[in-house]
């Protein structure tokens, strides 16, 4: 059988691959059925007290009914705060499962409601929790740490989860209390912390098909053709391409830095649905999506997440009105143990001011 940690089976990468091109995206809508939906969606999150929490990489016009309903756009760690402190009884979990499960564990007396429960990640199909817990018992020196996009049931066997928001300040921590570490799953994100923090890490080895599609080498070639731009890169992109940026970050780090920086052309290496709220940050400047490779006749996720892409308006709205299909539910016996690392991320957070303590 082969070590998880040192490769994912190919039948297992084929799995992925076969259920990333199986996702349907959500349906085009024209003008006249959006507002329509939109409409009967803002009746029924009212009805139901209900909030929608969206994913920076989920369709745009489920960004801005998130706004314009008192909802939250963000990131996984953000989105798991804003869940937890928000006092509606329903949470719209608009992403992929791993979300859906985070706000679950966090608020067991909530409605956790998702447009689909087939949104998957590649992340969290690398990892399944039996191998992952065999890998663990292996090494029972070592720290768990394990990234927001895993199972419950892998959560519950991490001693922390992190986000790529607060991976870097985590890992750090423990590498200062002297702790050796486990990381799971995605393997480019912990070979980036590995060098920042040096830390002694184990590395499973999964990767997320959007981010692992980029290319640097085409990358160096668009840069060529931009000199006047700059690069911002998500950590689950390669090393070759991480080396190249000018500013690696999570989601909401990577909106700040296009603020920030003084270039008003910028080359952006992560899922492309953040352009709507990185366009809004910054309106005036030219945003310009990374190549992937092979070009679009050839790459799985073409720079945007398949199962992210399966959330709509009509799912959402299928959603509120049929919850009971569409409801995530935990078992106590994770939820339990899962809690605990999500909750230790969440102070220490707070803690170091990366979530505000009320979101
Ligand atoms: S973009 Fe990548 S990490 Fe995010 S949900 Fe999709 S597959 Fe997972």
């Amino acid at each position: 059988m082969t070590d998880l940690s040192t490769e994912i089976p190919a039948a297992l990468v084929a799995r992925i691959q076969q259920l990333a091109g199986e996702s349907a995206p959500a349906s085009k809508l024209n003008a006249a059925q959006e507002a329509d939906l939109i409409t009967r969606i803002k009746a029924e999150l009212i009805k139901q007290n209900a909030v929608m929490i969206v994913h920076f990489y989920v369709d745009a016009a489920l960004q801005k009914l998130a706004d314009d309903t008192g909802g939250r756009v963000s990131d996984s760690l953000d989105m798991a705060a804003f869940g937890a402190a928000h006092p509606a009884q329903t949470l719209v979990v608009c992403g992929v499962r791993f979300m859906g499960e985070t706000a679950k564990i966090l608020s067991p007396e909530k409605r956790v409601i998702m447009p689909t429960l087939k949104a998957e990640c590649s992340l969290d199909l690398s990892c399944p929790a039996t191998e992952f817990a065999a890998f663990c018992d292996a090494n029972p020196d070592r720290t768990v740490v394990v990234y927001a996009n895993t199972s419950a049931a892998v959560k519950a066997r991490a001693d922390w989860v992190v986000t790529s928001s607060n991976a870097l300040q985590i890992v750090g921590h423990l590498k200062a209390l002297g702790e050796k570490i486990i990381w799971a799953p995605d393997r480019h994100l912990g070979r980036y912390i590995q060098e920042k923090t040096g830390a002694d890490m184990l590395l499973w080895q999964g990767d997320c098909v959007v981010h692992n599609e980029f290319a640097a080498e085409a990358l160096v070639e668009l840069k060529r053709q931009h000199p006047e731009a700059a690069i911002i890169v998500h950590p689950e992109s390669p090393k070759a391409v991480v080396e190249l940026a000018d500013v690696v970050g999570s989601t909401s780090q990577l909106i700040r830095a296009a603020v920030r920086l003084p270039n008003e052309t910028l080359i952006v290496a992560t899922d492309n649905g953040i352009f709507y709220k990185m366009q809004q940050a910054v309106p005036h400047k030219t945003l310009i999506e990374a190549p992937t490779s092979g070009g679009s006749t050839q790459c799985i996720s073409c720079a945007h997440c398949p199962w992210m892409a399966m959330n709509g308006l009509e799912n959402v709205l299928a959603a509120l009105e049929h919850p009971a299909e569409h409801e995530i539910h935990v078992p106590e016996t994770i939820r339990v143990n899962a809690v605990r690392s999500l909750d230790r991320m969440l102070a220490f957070s707070r803690d170091q001011g990366l979530i505000t303590p009320r979101s």
